[in-house]
């Protein structure tokens, strides 16, 4: 991660700004409640390039807000200047306001201010001899001590307006707010410390990051992260750092002209919240609410967030100035990009990047032993909901393992009739299972399981070798437990996996990966069926199969007329060759039914392809041989997503050795 930590701009003089350029600007300062204030005065420590800003409240920020900084100062000659409408040290003109990087701009936040309440400032400029207090009711200036740097004072907000004081909440609420607008720049800033006081008490301090962490980028974010949103939140999301450039550029001027650079941290789809609360988008550094980047995370979660939960994420977007502009909104909390498909493009990508590759993909060092537990069982009770059945985020690295158990296919024996498959029910089919001869090998993955193990003759992978438990992220397969979970042993402890909706997902990705990117002509490779599969079809799964043969071609159905009931299912993705036909084709025609049939496989791509895959996955109370689940578990390290099914609930989880301790009451 590494965000840009801008040095703050050599000191320029506080001027007026011209008319023209004045007309320019977004007006109105919005001066709404006390963290309006803080925000306005905080912006100003960090662009006068403070490390440490010290905020102090009384009554919610109402009675007083004091912003203390150690920046760069202001000279005692502009002190009156800085209190005055429109006058900035930190634009010029118009080409200054386009390439902006300062959060100020408008020179208008102290002038607001102090039109509403009792201000004064006190500063002392760099390499300047003493320090002044500017009253900005009387407008007297006089010396005070203090170090280098600025302190603006704010007493009672509105006190001449009391319909807007009117407005404001309870203490408590107008805290939290002021807490919040002390968080957001906080989480961008790693190297700046901050602190907020209420009624003499401190409310809350984070220390600044030394800058060789600062230097490392990554460190010092993670720490800020985990002080501002606790620990929990870095460990349960992942690290993302992506450079994109615009897609609809040439290949040729791909050369990062226009970058659009990416990184922060985004929440395991399992850590989604009820609530939006964990959500921040920084752009070149400022806290924004934006609907283009909304967006772009919320589709990258799509494939992977059940319902109406809430991603918790956050993004920093680096963007070349010019390119976004800042001066649409009076608080600033809004952007206009110049080009927001490139910036959702980067964004979108990014994100569905780091969300792919499986956590459990990761090769966990043996050597490691039990690392301690992430949530210990503190409270001594076995609930669902509690941090107990967390999943921890692994560290994901490109492990593609050496020692490959199986193959996917062996998942699904292919009977084959003269070369081909049928398109056998797999569920109740014990035809369609290997032959029951074990090598022996299998017996010795199958550590105190009496399930009498199948060995698959054509699974010739290194069966043989007993599979040290600390070899795989989802470790060996135990057991199968009530026809729906397999549990499996890796160095952390006890795996369990819910094996239909982790089929699912590979089954689901798989058929993506075939049908690739939507290109004209694509299509999954389809597997003719030696024996058609026929069923009485309505009228309507009649023209249905009619109207759509070319997008079922293109999802590997073939579906004709026998008679004017009757649809054969003649050819069937090879994928899902092993599937129920008669199903698939079924459930394939009603999704299609529902849509044009010219645009259906590019809208409706994945849902059908999702639909289809669950026709193909596994099937509850299937009995798995341990080769099967075995392969199963390394497909899922191998596959995107595989962390959640196609309907985001998580396919597996970890409930490590400490837990397990804890649980047992077992001291350690
Ligand atoms: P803006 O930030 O848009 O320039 P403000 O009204 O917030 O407008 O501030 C006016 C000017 O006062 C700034 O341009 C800056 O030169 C000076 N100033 C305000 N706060 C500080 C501070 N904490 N440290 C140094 N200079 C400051
Ligand atoms: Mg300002």
């Amino acid at each position: 991660m590494n965000a840009v930590l801008t040095p703050p701009a050599p000191r320029r003089a506080i001027r007026e700004l011209p008319d023209e350029l004045i007309s320019q600007i977004a007006a109105g300062e919005v001066v709404e409640r006390p963290a309006s204030v803080v925000r306005e005065l905080v912006d100003n420590a960090l662009d006068a390039g403070a490390t440490q800003i010290t905020v102090r409240l009384l009554a919610g920020g109402v009675r007083l807000i004091a912003v203390e900084d150690n920046g760069i100062g202001i000279v005692r000659e502009e002190l009156p200047m800085a209190l005055k409408r429109h006058a900035t040290s930190k634009i010029r003109n118009l080409h200054e306001l386009e390439s902006v990087g300062s959060f100020g701009f408008r020179g208008e936040a102290l002038a607001a201010i102090n039109a509403i309440a009792d201000c004064v400032v006190a500063s002392r400029a760099v390499d300047a001899t003493g320090a002044f207090a500017l009253d900005g009711q009387s407008g007297e200036l006089r010396p005070v001590a203090r170090a280098v740097g600025t302190t603006v004072e704010v007493k009672e907000l509105f006190f001449s307006t009391p319909a807007r004081r009117k407005f404001l909440k309870t203490d408590a609420t107008e805290l939290a707010h002021c807490l919040e607008a002390v968080r957001r720049p906080a989480l961008a800033r790693p190297d700046v410390g901050f602190a907020l006081w209420h009624e003499g008490r401190l409310v809350q301090q984070w220390r600044a990051q030394p800058a060789s962490a600062i230097a490392n980028g990554m460190a010092a974010f993670d720490q800020r992260l985990s002080d501002v949103l606790g620990a929990e939140f870095v460990e349960r999301s992942v690290t993302l750092d992506g450079r994109s450039v615009s897609d609809n550029a040439p290949s040729d001027r791909r050369d990062n002209r226009h970058p659009v650079r990416v990184s922060g941290r985004v929440g395991i789809p399992d850590a989604a919240r009820a609530r939006g609360d964990q959500q921040f988008c920084y752009v070149n550094g400022r806290f924004v609410r934006d609907k283009v980047l909304t967006h772009a995370v919320r589709s990258a979660y799509e494939d992977v967030l059940h319902g109406h939960r809430q991603p918790v994420y956050v993004l920093y977007i680096e963007i070349d100035p010019t390119r976004v502009d800042v001066n649409v909104h009076p608080t600033k909390i809004e952007v206009r990009f110049r080009d927001s498909r490139e910036v959702h493009q980067a964004v979108r990508h990014a994100v569905q990047d780091a969300l792919a590759k499986p956590r459990a993909g990761a090769t966990l060092a043996p050597a490691a032993g039990l690392p301690p537990a992430l949530n210990p069982l503190d409270n001594g009770t076995f609930d669902a909901s509690s941090r107990f059945w967390t999943q921890p985020a692994m560290r994901f690295g490109s492990a593609t393992s050496p020692h490959r158990v199986s193959d996917f296919e062996a998942l699904w024996p292919v009977r084959r009739v003269d070369g081909a498959a049928t398109a056998s029910g797999v569920e109740s089919d014990a035809e369609g299972l290997p032959s029951p001869e074990s090598n022996g090998s299998a017996v010795a993955l199958a550590t105190g399981n009496a399930m009498a193990p199948r060995q698959n003759a054509a699974d010739t992978g290194a069966v043989g070798v007993p599979l040290p438990a600390g070899d795989w992220p989802l470790g060996r397969a135990l057991a199968q437990l009530q026809g729906v979970y397999i549990l499996a042993e890796n160095a952390q402890g006890l795996v369990i996996v819910d094996m239909h909706a982790a089929h699912e997902r590979i089954v689901y990705e798989r058929l993506k990966a075939q049908l690739g990117a939507q290109q004209d002509g694509a299509a999954l490779p389809s597997q003719p069926l030696l024996i058609p599969a026929t069923f009485s079809a309505t009228a309507i799964e009649q023209a249905t199969a009619e109207e759509h043969a070319e997008p079922l071609r293109t999802l590997g159905l073939e579906i004709t007329p026998l008679s004017a009931s009757t649809l054969a299912v003649r050819a069937v993705p090879s994928t899902l060759a092993q599937g129920d036909a008669t199903a698939l084709a079924r459930s394939v025609l009603a999704e299609l039914a529902q849509h044009d049939a010219s645009t259906v496989v590019q809208r409706a791509r994945d849902e059908i392809l999702s639909t289809m895959a669950c026709h193909g996955a596994v099937r509850a109370n299937r009995r798995l041989t341990l080769e099967e689940m075995n392969a199963l578990l390394r497909q899922m390290e191998e596959t995107e997503r595989s962390d959640q099914c196609n309907h985001g609930r998580p396919t597996w989880r970890q409930v490590t050795i400490r837990e397990l301790d804890n649980l047992f009451m077992r001291g350690r």
